[in-house]
């Protein structure tokens, strides 16, 4: 039987009540080891929203901290005996944060303002997301396949965009990218709550002006019909946050009122392996350190690809891999997802620089991920905390290997 219970959040009672409190969750948490806080930790977190809906306490700052203070990496989901969905009802609550107007946490929400404006995250001029092309790269308009590049990888990291299509090239696919009609695929957005909300901006009278209402729903909607109108049947994502979101969180969308979506996607390592497995790829040059992978959240535990970087990698003339003791399933947060990076900045740091320090104790000079985001928060350790090895992505050793860097 179902408890009534009357607090703003309005949770799913029988949500709250999953958690048997063992707390074997709490010590294999990056948020926990960060912060070292009772309530941050999926056990301690869930505590903290049952005190409050039961207690009806009013939605302070310290919870809304606490809720946002997750990087949604989904290791507490792992380890969990009873596989509580801590990472679903955490989104959730983090939805009725932003729909009660007291969420997201911080300046969070400028992601979400950006993106309505401009279609993107940062801000950028959507007319210059194709900029990063380079003459002596091929896409077209009317191939099967198409490349979605990101936010983040258009406009932040634009050498991982052009790795991938240079890639794509060396197989002979020129594949067609959206440009200017890509919109965010809204990874930042759901992550962090705001699936729908009003954007306000203030005037110059210090009044607040409704400027519309974001929907991702919109910006998914909008993305899987240029796919459609396009004639793309096949998607190559070289971001690990954008290839969960579509391969988990699009279908979500669409399926309700438009069936399934007409495209399959794959991520760049499963298209590497599978070239490799054809004997499509023959290395040119060879990489003679020893190397060892980091799994991106997004691409290992949520979606289940582990092997396919593991495969190119140990392809690799030269190179000794190594793992690290927490690997695939268990392997740890970089600190950059879920909006921890956006909203607790140097906190995501020390996560990713004790991350690295794993990874130089297995003897790595080379520490290898094939996510954008991971690679942003991994250099940044390394610039701000001095931490001393090299961070690739597969697509840059693959490039440089090749000759085509
Ligand atoms: S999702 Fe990751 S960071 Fe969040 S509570 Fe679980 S283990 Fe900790
Ligand atoms: S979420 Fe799972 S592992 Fe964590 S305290 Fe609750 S029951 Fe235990």
């Amino acid at each position: 039987m179902k408890r009534f219970f009357t607090s703003e959040l309005d949770v799913d009672p029988d949500q709250i009540v999953l958690c048997s409190n063992c707390s074997t969750c709490r010590w294999t948490c990056t948020s926990y080891e960060e912060f070292q806080s009772e309530a941050f930790f999926a056990g301690g977190r869930l505590r903290l929203l049952r005190s409050y809906v039961e207690k009806n306490l009013p939605v302070d700052e310290s919870f809304v901290r606490a809720v946002y203070a997750c990087s949604t990496c989904e290791q507490c989901v792992e380890r969990c005996p009873i596989k509580v969905p801590y990472v679903r009802i955490i989104e959730d609550v983090r939805k009725k944060l932003v729909q009660l107007g007291k969420g997201p946490y911080g300046k969070l929400h400028v992601m979400g303002d950006l993106a309505l404006k401009r279609n993107n995250v940062f801000g950028e001029d959507p007319k210059e997301r194709g900029a990063w092309v380079k003459p002596d790269t091929r896409i077209s308009d009317d191939s099967e396949w198409g490349y979605f590049v990101g936010c983040t990888a258009s406009y932040k990291r634009p050498e991982i965009a052009d790795a991938t299509l240079r890639m794509l090239n060396y197989f002979g696919i020129e594949p067609q990218i959206l440009g200017a009609d890509e919109y965010c695929c809204c990874s930042p957005l759901i992550r962090t709550g705001q699936v729908t909300r009003p954007v306000y901006e203030e005037s110059e009278d210090g009044e607040k002006d409704y400027i519309g209402t974001l929907e991702a729903e919109k910006f998914i909607l909008h993305n899987v019909e240029q796919m459609k109108t396009r004639g793309i049947e096949h998607v190559i994502f070289s971001c690990s946050g954008c290839y969960r979101t579509t391969t988990l969180d699009w279908p979500r969308f669409y399926r309700e009122r438009h069936g399934i979506l007409p495209f399959s996607t794959q991520h760049l390592t499963q298209f590497l392996a599978l070239k490799l497995k054809k004997g499509e790829l023959e290395w040119k040059g060879s990489y003679p350190e020893t190397v060892t992978y980091h799994d991106p959240c997004h691409l290992g535990r949520h979606v289940g690809v582990f092997e396919a970087p593991r495969e190119i990698l140990k392809s690799i003339p030269g190179l000794e891999f190594v793992e690290m003791e927490r690997n695939r399933q268990n392997s740890v947060c970089c600190g950059a997802g879920g909006g921890f990076k956006a909203g607790f900045g140097e906190n995501a740091v020390n996560v990713a620089a004790r991350r690295l320090n794993q990874a130089l104790e297995t003897g790595a000079t080379t520490i290898v991920s094939s996510c954008v985001f991971c690679k942003l928060n991994f250099l940044d350790a390394v610039k701000k905390r001095g931490v001393k090895i090299k961070v690739l992505n597969i697509e840059d050793l693959f490039i440089s290997l090749m000759g085509l860097g």
